[in-house]
């Protein structure tokens, strides 16, 4: 069969084939990963995206062939260990997507093998477990006084290389605070404001918090919901929402991910069929919802209606705007905002809705850093790959320094984690950041005069 080079055709994506038990055989995945990293080799389009392709490349280009065929399979898991799921080689990179007859899904097929990974076990399963735990681990440290122990804890020196040699966090690496009001039990109540829908916008908003913005950074879901209450949209919170199932899935626990999907999806489902946007502050959420889960539950309706009705906050605020329903009353200027476009945004192909969003304030510029700032979830913490995920940031950390108007007034990723790796990179370059981190939602709250 002849293959053209790269492809005309729109990418599409076929449904991750999980609950077939081939989807398990060790053999069948080595053998299809023998052949897609044989068709990287002779492409290597991808080699700055991470470390996965030029950990790859070292193989190839150290062993006795120089081919993929002189790479010892063992060696498979090292790609594997670096690839974090960003889907940026997907989406943005690769020509041989489907329809392509080459079928290619770097990203999905390094999803099979960590799905292989943890049904084996590895030696870090336990410290892996823990972390992607976001849901449970945010209600266990927000108990009174256990809250402050674990925020002290963190700021110990002798506490944190303990943690790295015991758990495997890296030392240095920026942990979250967990906050002693999640966001949830202290949201405010909708102020009775009329739904008043718009052609690409529905008019009342339900907001899925997120593990994040609930038990780590409230601020900015009670940004988000002033800015909704600003611009007269009624709100509410997801009845007794569930962590998306994000962080299970970067480890291959798909039954998790399962598990999470059964508590979430009927009640999205409900909102989605009443009419309600669903909004969720966090792009790796986001995705979960518009991406991950259907292609995982290609034929369950409820799963494609949430689908339809999930949105990024900007992707909202810009279809409202198009709609004639987003106000633009602007008190305060931004000036000069660093802004970064998060992976799991970039990926949904929504195009830079935050940008344009930011852009409509007056006196305020917007620089643009569309690159992987190296964070990943829970990947950048671990010991063995913090400093990876240093050295993957550094052009971003440079950038972000680099305002075009000057030293920048603000610092900004619509996701906040990448925003705190961002800030400390730049810390470690000596540029200067205090004060400048601010989620997107929070600088569109204070560009319309809003109090904290
Ligand atoms: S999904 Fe992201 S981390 Fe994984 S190989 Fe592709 S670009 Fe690298
Ligand atoms: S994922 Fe695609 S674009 Fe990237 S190196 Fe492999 S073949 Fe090339």
């Amino acid at each position: 069969m002849t293959a053209r080079e790269g492809s005309l055709e729109a990418p599409t994506r076929h449904p991750l084939d999980w609950k077939n038990p081939e989807f398990y055989d060790e053999s069948k995945a080595l053998a299809e990963m023998e052949r897609v990293f044989d068709i990287c080799h002779g492409c290597r389009r991808c080699v700055s995206l991470c470390n996965a392709f030029p950990t790859l490349f070292d193989l190839v280009d150290a062993s006795e062939s120089l081919e993929v065929d002189g790479v010892d399979k063992k060696d498979y898991w090292k790609v594997v260990d670096q690839c974090y799921l960003c889907d940026v080689c997907y989406m943005t990179k690769c020509p041989y997507v489907p329809p392509h007859p080459w079928n290619l899904d770097f990203p999905h097929l390094m999803l099979r093998a960590k799905a292989i990974q943890f049904k084996q076990g590895t030696p870090t399963k336990l410290r892996d477990t823990a972390l992607s735990s976001t849901d449970r681990n945010g209600k266990l440290a927000t108990i009174p006084v256990v809250v402050q122990l674990v925020n002290k804890a963190k700021e110990n020196a002798t506490l944190r290389q303990f943690g790295e040699k015991s758990v495997g966090v890296h030392h240095s690496a920026w942990l979250p605070d967990f906050t002693t009001k999640p966001f949830r039990s202290h949201a405010a109540a909708s102020p009775a404001h009329a739904a008043t829908d718009g052609q690409r916008t529905p008019g009342k908003v339900a907001v899925f918090a997120t593990c994040f913005v609930n038990y780590n950074e409230p601020g900015i879901g009670h940004d988000l919901l002033k800015v909704l209450d600003h611009n007269q949209i009624p709100y509410s919170l997801v009845e007794k929402e569930a962590c998306c199932g994000m962080p299970k899935l970067e480890l291959g626990d798909l039954e998790s991910v399962d598990a999470l999907k059964r508590k979430n999806i009927p009640k999205l489902a409900k909102l989605a069929r009443d009419g309600w946007a669903i909004v969720a502050p966090i792009p790796s959420c986001g995705l979960m919802f518009k991406q991950e889960l259907p292609l995982m539950y290609p034929d369950d309706a409820d799963v494609q209606a949430v689908k339809a009705a999930m949105f990024d906050p900007f992707e909202y605020f810009v279809a409202r705007h198009k709609d004639g329903l987003l106000k633009t009353d602007f008190a305060q200027p931004l000036g000069k905002v660093s802004y970064h476009v998060a992976c799991h945004l970039r990926v949904q192909n929504v195009g830079q809705k935050t940008r344009e969003t930011l852009q409509m304030v007056p006196d305020t510029q917007v620089n643009t850093i569309e690159r992987c700032s190296g964070h990943a979830g829970t990947w950048g913490v671990k010991k063995e790959f913090h400093e990876t995920a240093l050295k993957i940031g550094r052009p971003v950390f440079r950038q972000m320094a680099e305002h075009p108007g000057g030293e920048p007034d603000w610092i900004a990723s619509d996701c906040q984690l990448a925003g705190h790796h961002i800030t400390q990179g730049m810390q470690i370059a000596g540029k200067p950041t205090e004060g400048k981190l601010a989620h997107p939602i929070t600088l569109l709250r204070i560009a319309y005069g809003l109090k904290e």
